[in-house]
């Protein structure tokens, strides 16, 4: 029975981690690190890189890497590279295969299931986009949870006394903030808020702008036009935030950072932890907002909430830490890893899942998470208004009902135009997917009777059904909208997926097939040599063509374009020589 693992798939850092023996462990990657940068990128010969060594050459290819596909997600954004065109889903699904990898070298077993976290405020779209993701990845999404639902698991808040809890997640890219209310056996999200363009990155950009500065006014030198240079003052930039979450200052120093007249310049600046405080303060207080409507949502005061958790790798900053304490007058627990906890979650749920799966339904104790609707989900009615069917943050799954009727007299076709968000007309809000009803009876205006339902489920996946009560037609849809994948396009990303791990096998092979080539050939000459005269002069013509021709092949062979054939006449050329080499 193989395990299923829980991926947090974050904006700038993703993390894998399993059940081991009742505890989570999170799953090194091949870089031994315990999170994975989630970049891809595409080398000029052809070589996909996923991660840290993507990560580290992204300024020196920045056509050809991509960062932050998260913030995509579930947008018509694509990318063409080389001529294809990659969609978030199939970068994001790049990601998640490097995670599944990971895992089956960690757990020495094939992984085909897996629970994956998104952020509270992703809507329906980017959660399919998520699921999409999973399977191109070859992974069955077994269920997609809310971020900080899943820290509140880690955090076995599940086991202990009923209570209601703050979620401050500040990621690299994202904010998210959470009420929940933790019952027996019960996690309900009350509330969720948030700012997905906030997080640790716009934290060094301000660090990388004041460097900028310093070099201008210190060493008189425009470094923002130098890629190498600006490379190295972003890395020195996250660098120096993460040391002044411990220490009162951080030295930068930079030498030979670029030149001016000829001259290297060196740039050797100390940021005082104030100084930073200073440079970041107005996007600190940016928090502030979501938590206070977060806290509207749910109904509560501050003194209500039992415990406040710190997630994401930015809330390790002492002034954010003093920002939660501001604004909730509760002491953040920090006990565990902020930057685990949402993937330790998630293999929670996921162990959880799958025992359940074994029980009889009587014995079953799934832990039942109640996520809630980020967003109002509505259809268009007439004069173009939003009419609300399931407001925001209302528990999941749901389902609802309301009747609907015709405005023109003998209408045969109504339209359901399906939309999500709060302003209150149609064309403010997103277009999450339209479909027809037909054949509706014929009868004056206001006369049929359309009932329409919005069905979600657990994973926050909405279906819509309209039905003509009279004469029974029905007609439903799971969200049609422009940017989600379709059925096809995602069998195509699977094929190419798998079409892309025989690729990357031939060349591997390729490589080691070179290489010993190249060891063979250099080992009979020098064996030739060593024989001189001695050897027969028949045997040594033979060697000479046969070292040609293996000479030949494998001149001509570009890893990036090798075929299975061109490997076979090299294999055959290679063994041939090797007989011969035998014989000196
Ligand atoms: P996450 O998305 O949770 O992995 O968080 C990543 C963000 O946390 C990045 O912007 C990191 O630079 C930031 N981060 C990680 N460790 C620290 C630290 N010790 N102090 C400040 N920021 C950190």
């Amino acid at each position: 029975m193989s395990k299923v693992i829980g991926i947090d798939l974050g904006t700038t850092n993703s993390c894998v981690s399993v059940m081991e023996n009742g505890t989570p462990v999170i799953i090194p990657s091949s870089s031994g690190s315990h999170t994975t940068p989630s970049v891809v990128a595409f080398t000029k010969n052809g070589e996909r890189l996923v991660g840290e060594s993507a990560r580290r050459q992204a300024v020196t290819n920045p056509d050809r890497t991509i960062s932050s596909v998260k913030r995509y997600m579930g947008t018509d954004w694509s990318i063409r590279i080389d001529g294809k065109e990659y969609k978030p889903q199939t970068i994001s699904a790049m990601i998640l295969g490097q995670l599944k990898k990971d895992a089956e070298e960690f757990l020495g077993e094939e992984v085909t299931e897996a629970v994956i976290t998104v952020p509270a405020y992703f809507n329906d779209v980017q959660r399919q986009a998520t699921k999409d993701a999973g399977r191109i990845a070859g992974l069955q999404v077994k269920r997609i949870i809310n971020e900080p639902t899943s820290a509140a698991l880690s955090y076995g808040l599940d086991h202990g006394e009923p209570q209601k809890v703050m979620v401050y997640d500040l990621g690299g890219g994202t904010f998210d903030v959470s009420v929940i209310e933790i019952g027996d056996d019960v996690i309900e999200v009350l509330a969720t808020a948030g700012n997905n363009h906030l997080g640790g990155d716009d934290f060094d950009a301000r660090i990388r702008d004041w460097l900028v500065e310093q070099a201008k006014v210190k060493c008189h030198a425009d470094v923002s036009r130098d890629a190498a240079a600006m490379k190295r003052i972003a890395e020195a930039a996250e660098s120096a935030k993460k040391t002044l979450s411990s220490n009162e200052s951080a030295n930068i120093s930079l030498p030979y950072l670029t030149q001016v007249r000829g001259e290297p310049v060196h740039l050797d600046v100390d940021l005082s932890r104030s100084r930073f405080e200073s440079l970041v303060g107005d996007l600190i207080d940016k928090t502030a907002g979501p938590v206070q409507s977060a806290l509207m949502d749910a109904g509560i005061s501050p003194s209500e909430l039992g415990r406040v958790l710190l997630v994401g790798g930015s809330t390790r900053i002492p002034a954010v830490q003093r920002k939660v304490r501001e604004l909730t007058g509760k002491e953040p627990s920090r006990n565990i890893n902020p930057d685990e906890c949402v993937a330790n979650g998630a293999a929670i749920l996921g162990s959880t899942l799958q025992r359940d799966r074994f029980l009889p339904a009587e014995a079953s104790k799934e832990l039942l998470l109640l996520d809630v609707t980020p967003m109002t989900l509505s259809i268009e009615t007439v004069g173009g208004v939003a009419t609300c069917l399931i407001e925001r943050n209302t528990t999941l799954p749901a389902k609802y009902s309301q009747i609907f009727t015709t405005a023109a007299p003998f209408q045969k076709t109504v339209e359901i135009h399906v939309l999500q968000g709060e302003r209150p007309m149609a064309k403010d809000n997103k277009t999450i997917g339209k479909f027809k009803l037909k054949g509706i009876k014929a009868a004056p205006a206001g006369v049929p009777k359309i009932e329409v339902t919005f069905d979600i489920d657990t994973n926050g996946i909405l279906k819509v059904s309209a039905k003509d009560l009279n004469s029974g037609k029905e007609q439903s849809i799971t969200i049609t909208a422009d940017d989600r994948m379709s059925d096809e396009e995602i069998e195509q990303a699977i094929r190419d997926a798998s079409s892309y791990a025989a690729y990357d096998q031939t060349r591997r092979e390729a490589v080691t097939l070179l290489n010993e080539s190249q060891m063979l050939l250099s080992k009979t000459d020098q064996a030739v040599k060593a024989a001189g005269k001695g050897l027969d002069k028949s045997l040594k013509k033979q060697i000479k063509a046969s070292s040609n021709d293996l000479r030949r092949l494998t001149a001509k062979c570009r890893l990036e374009k090798v075929t299975d054939q061109e490997l076979e006449e090299i294999r055959q050329a290679k063994s041939q020589l090797e007989e011969l080499s035998a014989r000196i």
